[in-house]
């Protein structure tokens, strides 16, 4: 497999209001670069790259409503994707996940359920992980980036997804879309997190809808229209979709230190 270049930088370089999107080569803290051995514990928030490519991802689904309405729009619009799945629900619907690979996108590991892995001790964390890959193997898909939920994790997490042989898949910046607003509203925040390289966060289902603040609305809005939106808005600035494993081989991965110091 080819060597991935890492630069690590500081999680602020990567905010896309910060201005330094697209100049992590010259933010780097590791001015030779990262050591391979210690660059694949890192999580990849984004890519170095002047081409004009984002990453869009999609966490939490399959889902049976939003999902393929999102593929319609996104085959219209000539882009790809990248689907971090529930692994349980990817079993349950394994025609939607045909689906999506049949459309030209990936499908990735973000769980089989929705907890937090801070609240799991590094076996259990490692028989989860290995568990969600034998149920995306059970569906025909092999799985190589693991994203995890609220991407929170710990360094001894880290160090056992790199053993799996997974990438720990970040991202630069989202459209918070895990509550209710007007499609417009999510469309041009999504818009403004994306820059060459970017990696977008965004939602085709909700996993925990248990966990929202209690004065938030669920999100009830048309996620098909969000990402319509969003896609003319990039495509007006010339930017193209594409899956993450595509967009990590347009350039050296840009990481930061974003794993949860504390207990365990
Ligand atoms: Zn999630």
């Amino acid at each position: 497999m080819k060597r991935q270049r890492t630069f690590l930088v500081r999680r602020t370089d990567v905010d896309p209001a910060g201005g330094n999107a697209g100049r992590f080569a010259s933010r780097q803290l590791f001015r030779w670069g990262v050591p391979s051995a210690f660059a694949r514990m890192l999580g990849v928030l984004c890519v170095d790259t002047r081409e004009p490519v984002f990453a869009l991802t999609y966490d939490d689904g399959p889902d049976p409503d939003h999902t393929p309405r999102i593929l319609e729009v996104l085959a219209r619009h000539g882009a790809r994707a990248t689907f971090f799945v529930m692994t349980d629900r990817a079993v349950e619907h394994d025609d939607i996940v045909k689906k999506i690979i049949a459309g030209g996108h990936e499908v990735q590991v973000h769980g089989r359920d929705h907890e937090s892995m801070l609240t799991r001790g590094v076996g259990e964390f490692w028989r989860h992980v290995r568990r969600a890959r034998r149920d995306l193997e059970s569906v025909g898909v092999r799985p190589t980036l693991y994203r995890p939920p609220y991407m929170q994790f710990r360094r001894s997490q880290m160090m056992a997804v790199r053993l799996s042989g997974l990438t720990l898949a970040l991202a630069s910046g989202d459209s918070r879309d895990w509550e209710h607003d007007d499609e417009g509203a999510i469309a041009q925040r999504g818009a403004a997190a994306v820059f060459p390289g970017a990696v977008l966060l965004m939602h085709d289902s909700r996993a925990d809808p248990q966990t929202a603040r209690s004065e938030a609305e669920l999100p009830r809005f048309d996620r098909a229209d969000v990402i319509d939106r969003l896609l003319q808005e990039a495509a007006v600035r010339g930017l193209t979709a594409v899956t993450m494993t595509e967009l990590l081989g347009r350039g050296a991965a840009v990481a930061a230190r974003a794993y949860h110091r504390g207990p365990r």
